[in-house]
């Protein structure tokens, strides 16, 4: 009974996934306001914390209705689409160490120019490694590096089924 009791806050959680990395990349303009107050920097990420509220009250680390969907319909060619985006957020999985490094000194080099730069750069990398994990998420039954990584180490696997299928 709790799992549809409404049909709008599914939708509207489905969607708020889309708009978490927007939101978080709209609050970039209040971090170059000069002695802005703390709190209108707080409500700022208001957006972002309501989309990402929204979001797991209706997925709570699943797929929901809408997800199933467009899963099988889009899934194949979206995981083509952004093969090069799945392929960084990979190596990124891989090798955290480098990436956070790199991340670091990328923001500490803006940031010594101009330190609401180094900020923003902060929010930037935030929302994409946002958008890519959330985009990973829908297409991983297609993705091509989590499928060479489950095979074993090379792409052929002699006892992989001719088709994939994916049980509901
Ligand atoms: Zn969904
Ligand atoms: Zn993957």
């Amino acid at each position: 009974m709790r799992k549809n009791h409404s049909r709008i806050p599914i939708a509207v959680g489905h969607y708020a996934e889309l708009a978490v990395p927007w939101a978080m990349l709209a609050t970039i303009p209040l971090v170059w306001v000069p002695e802005l107050p703390a709190w209108v920097l707080g409500l700022g990420f208001m957006p972002m914390y309501v989309a990402m509220a929204l979001h797991w009250a209706s997925h709570r680390g699943k797929l929901c209705a809408p997800c199933m969907a467009s899963l099988p319909l889009q899934g194949p060619e979206l995981a083509e689409r952004w093969r090069r985006g799945l392929r960084t957020l990979h190596w990124v999985g891989d090798h955290p160490l480098q990436g956070i490094l790199l991340a670091c000194a990328a923001m500490m080099v803006t940031g010594l120019f101009m330190a609401p730069a180094g900020v923003s750069l902060f929010f930037v990398l935030c929302a994409i490694s946002t958008l890519w994990a959330m985009r990973h998420a829908r297409v991983m039954p297609w993705c091509h590096w989590c499928r060479r990584r489950g095979g074993g180490d090379e792409e052929e696997s002699p006892v992989a089924p001719p088709s994939p299928t994916v049980n509901a």
